[in-house]
């Protein structure tokens, strides 16, 4: 097994929400500088404005360790007479689209301040060209809040393209009561699906009206913070979502998983084909590091950290076929 760092503890980890809204949308009522300053203050260090149909591409609110990403929140309508599947609930899929200024463009992308159309719904195969147009200019997107959307695991499974889906979903979890959405990531990465976990805040009101804001963040692995380096992380994983924990290292060295962080009650590692390992910590004692042999007969294993209060931290799923020196051989014939 090769020898990998996954959070390395000298870079520095950026604290950040990819999903917020603010009265650029019709469901929000703060104004968006007011918005911003809000996750400025409980230090954020990045934020996607993910406005209903509506485009950022700004730097206005953009100062010394905070920067805000480019993009918006983009949602189907339904189709008038052709129910599919999430119509039955008035639900619809919801999209983050994140500017990608690496990415050459195919197709000219959308300014400051643009209204994006509503494309009409005609189900699974529509919903992917619109993920790949979107791709082409030059974004990339997140699959937002899969249980409010009423996403059924084999759904999921063939959305195409996505680089993450949020795990957590502050306004979901707050607003309408549906939770996390650990075991449809199960179904897809036990179906080789590779696909990250974020966590958005979806904040729609602030201060006084309720506390979305800041329920969640991401916490992003890089030298330097700016929005290049940002999306670079965010693409390719370097980022773990969070409501509450933090986590200071991973990696795997002699066949053994390592990891140091924020005092937890409990960590599990779930794993398949079979199963991983869980270890609950007895009342009022937490654990800040833990170690594992890695059991080599995974597909894939990922690590859910709970702290006393019951935040969790998620980390990004490692499949073993990366990390295996030699690919695995079945001589069964
Ligand atoms: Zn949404
Ligand atoms: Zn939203």
């Amino acid at each position: 097994m090769k020898d990998i760092v996954l959070i390395e503890p000298n870079c520095p980890q950026w604290k950040g929400n990819l999903h917020m809204h603010t009265n650029r949308s019709s469901d929000c009522n703060t104004d968006h500088i007011e918005a911003l300053n809000e996750y400025k203050s409980k230090g954020y260090n990045f934020i996607l404005v993910s406005d209903h149909e509506i485009y950022w591409a700004s730097e206005q609110a953009d100062s010394e360790g905070f920067c805000t990403l480019y993009g918006a929140e983009s949602a189907f309508n339904r189709h008038p007479k052709r129910p599919y599947e999430l119509a039955e609930e008035a639900k619809s899929l919801h999209l983050n689209i994140i500017q990608d200024e690496n990415a050459a463009a195919e197709i000219p992308c959308f300014e400051h301040d643009q209204i994006l159309p509503r494309p009409v719904d005609f189900g699974l195969d529509s919903w992917n060209a619109c993920i790949d147009r979107y791709k082409k200019m030059g974004h990339i997107v997140m699959l937002n809040h899969p249980n409010w959307s009423r996403l059924s695991p084999e759904l999921m499974l063939g959305i195409n393209g996505c680089f993450a889906f949020e795990v957590f979903n502050g306004g979901s979890i707050w607003e309408v009561g549906c939770y996390t959405d650990d075991a449809i990531w199960d179904y897809c990465l036990r179906h080789g699906k590779r696909i990250y976990a974020a966590a958005g805040d979806d904040t729609h009101k602030y201060a006084e009206e309720g506390e979305c804001c800041g329920s969640s963040f991401n916490m992003l692995s890089t030298p330097e913070l700016n929005r290049r380096a940002i999306v670079d992380g965010l693409k390719s994983g370097n980022f773990y979502p969070s409501t509450g924990p933090l986590i200071y290292e991973m990696r795997i060295e002699n066949d053994t998983l390592y990891m140091r962080f924020s005092p937890a009650r409990s960590i599990r590692i779930i794993g398949a084909p079979g199963h991983g390992v869980g270890k609950l910590m007895p009342k009022n004692k937490t654990i800040e590091e833990y170690s594992w042999k890695i059991d080599n007969k995974l597909q894939y294993f990922r690590i859910v950290i709970a702290a006393p209060d019951g935040g969790k931290a998620w980390t990004q799923p490692v499949f073993l076929e990366d990390i295996l020196e030699e690919p695995r051989y079945n001589n069964v014939r």
